[in-house]
């Protein structure tokens, strides 16, 4: 069953797009215009591990961005995205750590989650700052916790 996308995944997925500068991750094709609007009609977020998994759901490594061409390949096969994410994006022990958070269950209470929204609602407006005063390519995420 699909989860539904709330206003946390809404900022958290804004800011994963936003870090690579509205460009997908593996075929680097990039959304000019989103530069400007920072909305794209092609550039998505994909999840290493789905939003099902709360303690992952809206750390920075466990998302890239990505073409909806590319998104969907890496649906349609989940171990080369494995092999990608692990050799290209994260490096073994990241990956190692980001395993072992998604392994960790964990609940936010109400007052928890609406801090994780203005944390990523911040973070947007962080590198939207930084995009406006010329900073190009890969911005670092700061995450929550
Ligand atoms: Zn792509």
């Amino acid at each position: 069953m699909a989860i539904k996308r709330d206003t946390t995944d809404h900022y958290f997925s804004k800011a994963i797009r936003m870090r690579n500068d509205w460009t997908c991750e593996k075929c680097f094709k990039c959304d000019d215009n989103a530069k400007m609007t920072n909305k794209s009609k092609f550039i998505e977020t994909a999840h290493v591990y789905t939003r099902r998994y709360r303690h992952t759901r809206w750390h920075s490594d466990n998302a890239i961005a990505a073409c909806n061409a590319c998104h969907r390949w890496f649906g349609d096969n989940p171990p080369d995205f494995y092999i990608f994410i692990k050799n290209n994006i994260l490096g073994e022990t990241r990956m190692d750590l980001l395993m072992r958070r998604k392994s960790v269950s964990r609940k936010y209470t109400k007052a928890e989650k609406a801090e994780i929204t203005e944390h990523w609602k911040s973070e947007c407006k962080r590198l939207e700052k930084l995009r406006m005063n010329g900073t190009q390519g890969y911005i670092d995420l700061i995450d929550y916790d």
